[in-house]
């Protein structure tokens, strides 16, 4: 299977190449030619693991790899890494299904991928004779950053380069990337937001001076953003994995149809859910919600994509996000024309503003947006947890209370899964307050004081995190990125 950049000017003779590159060199996103069938039954879905899943549904994208270079990957990654046996638990609480994407190493669903990512390029590496070390650059809303760091930490090769805004991330996730251990691995807080820090690593990759340099030196670039395909892909088989076990345990006929709802920043997530349908799972709706950066929300309610709007930090920081890379894909797949992609985005970068095609809004039909503020979000919390008796993360929350809307304005009752991506005690000082604890003036306190109210013990990454060294401090400006690039290359 060959992968196509959106923007038409690249094409990869195979996944190990797109994942090895990470960004087509036309700035665009590599998309596989055409997205392979299930082809198996819905019965025997139902009967299989995790494991199993991720290995049909991640060969049958990368062809090039052999199966059991796949089943090396998966059977790598999803192990007792995991804090649950069976990798992605499905608990229904109030009026959903929450598919907990959190019981990896770092406390979010990004572990999801991020896990096998590293196995999955070191063999793209082997298979493709690359002698050059691959150094990841990565930006970060949070949670990427972690996952990353964790994933590719001591791996054989690679050099792993992580940014942050200084001030967009939460306590926790900051303590969890500065104290990151590994003589590979290397972290900057930047003065700017989420998007700034994006920004700036897609420049990075698109210089071809500082390439050059840096391949002199022994180094190529790649990415563990979602931007990379080997990221994407991996994140398709938890849905298709869901879709078997509603079955098995008889929620869902087979072939009956649901909805599933992501809280959205990037749209990674939600395009995998897309890709999942694609393959042959039934979705009724793709719920995409947003919280107060709800440009989403009002690009699939009108096809006009604005991102000149005030930019809001808040309590679900992995979603602060203006520029949403993995949009691109969907506008590749509803468009099916590269040359539209092409001047939508370079609209959006000199505009940061476009309108798409009447064919893509009408491609985006299964789709709905909508948005939670963090006074809903938070309320949401609380009647989760004293009703329920569920805790939901500040994400997850978002994603539920958009989810109450949508019931409410469409009395659509069947039966719908929503991705829960984060651990609560990710986000426990915001969690804490709103299911009624007291205030702190430590974010760690709320870990503990959490753990007693519910019952569940803290994840092991998150224990002790306040008493760890520190090891990385540097805190750098937007137009120093390219330095500090070349300082850790040295
Ligand atoms: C990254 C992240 C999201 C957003 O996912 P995208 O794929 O970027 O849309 C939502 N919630 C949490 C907890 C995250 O870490």
């Amino acid at each position: 299977m060959k992968y196509f950049s959106t923007r038409g000017g690249q094409i990869a003779d195979g996944a190990a190449s797109a994942i090895i590159q990470g960004i087509a060199d036309d700035k665009g996103l590599f998309v596989p030619e055409k997205i392979p069938a299930l082809d198996i039954s819905f019965e025997e879905l139902s009967e299989m693991t995790y494991q199993e899943v991720a290995k049909l549904v991640i060969g049958k994208f990368f062809e090039d790899f052999t199966s059991e270079e796949i089943s090396y990957c998966v059977d790598s990654a999803y192990d007792d890494k995991f804090e649950t046996k069976d990798i992605v638990p499905i608990v229904p609480a109030g009026d959903a299904l929450f598919m907990e994407l959190y019981h990896g190493r770092t406390s979010a669903f990004k572990d999801m991928a991020l896990s096998i990512l590293p196995y999955l390029l070191s063999t793209a590496v082997k298979k493709q004779g690359e002698e050059k070390k691959i150094c990841i650059l990565t930006a970060t809303s949070g949670d990427t950053g972690k996952a990353a760091l964790e994933g590719f930490s001591g791996v054989e090769g690679t050099e792993i380069i992580v940014f942050y805004p200084e001030d967009g991330v939460s306590a926790v996730q900051k303590a969890q990337m500065v104290t990151q251990e590994g003589k590979n691995t290397h972290v900057f807080a930047v003065r700017g937001n989420f998007d700034d820090a994006q920004t700036g690593v897609k420049k990075i990759f698109n210089d071809k001076d500082f390439a050059k340099m840096l391949d002199d030196r022994g180094y190529r670039l790649s990415s563990a953003n979602s931007i990379n395909i080997g990221r994407l892909v991996p994140q398709v088989a938890y849905y298709v994995y869901a879709y078997g076990q509603l079955i098995k345990r008889g929620t869902i006929a087979p072939r009956a149809s649901v909805n599933i709802v992501v809280p959205t920043g990037n749209f990674g997530n939600i395009l995998a859910a897309y890709y999942a349908s694609l393959m042959g799972i039934p979705v009724n709706k793709f719920i995409c919600a947003s919280n107060e950066n709800k440009v989403l929300t009002d690009f699939i309610n009108t096809g006009i994509y604005d991102a000149r709007r005030e930019f809001h930090l808040t309590n679900s920081p992995s979603m602060d996000i203006l520029i949403s890379s993995n949009l691109e894909r969907l506008l590749y797949h509803l468009s099916g024309d590269a040359s539209e992609v092409n001047r939508l985005m370079s609209e959006l970068d000199s505009d940061k503003y476009y309108e798409v095609s009447d064919k893509v809004k009408q491609g985006m039909s299964c789709f709905y947006g909508g948005f939670s503020d963090v006074t809903d979000t938070n309320k949401t919390i609380g009647s989760m947890y004293r009703t329920k008796g569920y805790l939901l993360d500040t994400h997850t929350a978002v994603a539920y209370k958009v989810y109450e809307d949508y019931l409410k304005s469409t009395c659509d009752a069947r039966p719908t899964l929503i991705a829960a991506t984060a651990s609560p005690f990710k986000f426990s000082g915001s969690v804490a307050l709103s299911i009624g604890l007291p205030e702190s003036d430590s974010e760690f306190d709320y870990l503990k004081m959490l753990s007693e109210e519910s019952g569940i013990q803290i994840p092991k990454g998150l224990s002790g995190l306040e008493t760890k060294e520190i090891r990385h401090k540097d805190v750098i400006d937007i137009e120093d990125m390219v330095k500090a690039v070349e300082a850790c290359l040295k």
